[in-house]
């Protein structure tokens, strides 16, 4: 099934998972943003889902490695293969033309950093490669109409970072980017179960864990407790502990206010023309993080305005990306520049 004209393809560089969306066809790909390596030779053995499967459980050669950890780019070079490796897999043998690429970067990306993405989609076989800015590429594939004088917030909780941003006339007016997304909710979990259970516990099982029974809003949460496996401190064997809503929401909530500060921290810099609007638009949360169960209840609550999570809360910004990149020569006329 080639194509005669070249597939535009879109791309969402998150620091959990890589998310490539192709013009007509949807989402294609959608892997954990994990490489891994063998330290001997520094060859990559295994990206995505495959490497996944190997983190916490290397043996001593393998290593397995989030590139983007943090909402930046640790490792340059990785991230190069990682990028190549989804184009590849994602394009494939389908197009007989080079494709137009769109990435979508975390916002603490820094503009050597950014150069080196697009190279490194450039050297992978874009024919063209742009930058678009998280927040702009959430708004639009939430179905914002970004280029009107209204107002919007979107609020993105991904795995590094959540990024805050209110929006009018196809920009930024204001945002923050924290440092606290759903990684920090896993670490948090599990600190919590080693203190106060003697409980080692990996950082995959305490996101199970946050996904089955995390709450923001642990009084709605009708699912009450569950059970978890790890190695006891003190005697070193596999042991079993039950766990219970309230429990990991004791463990996280240092999380969910730091990510609540933020938000109230942006309403509080927001221009008072937009405010408005933003009152009866109320803030679009989006990324794998929203979903964690009552958070859009608490950030309603504590701001006072209502929440919406758009049913694609976590292909948004890959969906957006898309967008952006098929109305690359209109939005921009002839002079093609990047989304930044
Ligand atoms: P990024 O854009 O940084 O790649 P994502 O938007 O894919 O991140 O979000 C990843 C984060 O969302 C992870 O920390 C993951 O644990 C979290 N997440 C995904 N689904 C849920 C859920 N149902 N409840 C709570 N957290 C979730
Ligand atoms: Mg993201």
């Amino acid at each position: 099934m080639g194509f005669l004209k070249g597939a535009d393809i879109a791309i969402d560089l998150g620091t959990a998972s890589v998310l490539v969306y192709v013009n007509k066809e949807g989402i294609v790909l959608h892997e954990p943003s994990v490489v891994a390596i063998d330290n001997t030779n520094n060859r990559v053995i295994a990206v995505g889902t495959e490497a996944r499967a190997m983190l916490g459980r290397t043996p001593g050669n393998i290593v397995a490695i989030r590139p983007l950890q943090d909402g930046v780019i640790a490792e340059y070079e990785i991230t190069e293969k990682m990028l190549k490796y989804f184009i590849n897999k994602a394009v494939g043998k389908k197009t007989f033309v080079k494709p137009r690429v769109m990435i979508c970067i975390p916002s603490g990306v820094t503009s050597v950093e950014e150069r080196a993405v697009k190279q490194a989609a450039l050297a992978a076989g874009a024919k063209e490669a742009y930058l678009i800015e998280e927040p702009v590429a959430a708004a639009l594939g939430a179905g914002i109409d970004i280029s009107e004088p209204n107002g919007s917030i979107v609020v993105d909780i991904g795995g590094g970072t959540t990024d805050i941003a209110v929006l009018a006339l196809g920009g930024v007016v204001c945002s923050k980017s924290i440092r606290v997304g759903g990684d920090k909710f896993d670490e948090a979990i599990v600190r919590y179960i080693r203190r106060y259970y003697n409980l080692v516990i990996g950082e995959r099982t305490a996101e199970e864990l946050k996904k089955e029974i995390g709450s923001a809003y642990p009084s709605r949460m009708e699912k009450r407790e569950a059970e978890i496996k790890g190695r006891d401190l003190v005697t070193g064997l596999p042991k079993n502990v039950t766990i219970s809503v309230d429990n990991v929401n004791e463990a996280i909530n240092e999380q969910i206010e730091d990510i609540i500060a933020a938000v109230k921290e942006v309403l509080e810099k927001t221009p008072p023309e937009l405010a408005s609007d933003i009152m009866n638009r109320g803030i679009v949360m989006t990324g794998g993080g929203s979903l964690l169960h009552g958070l859009d209840m608490l950030v309603s609550e504590r701001t006072g305005l209502p929440t919406y999570i758009p049913d694609d809360a976590v292909s948004c910004v890959a969906i957006g990306t898309g967008m952006a990149l098929q109305n690359i020569d209109v939005l921009s006329g002839s002079k093609k520049r990047d989304f930044m």
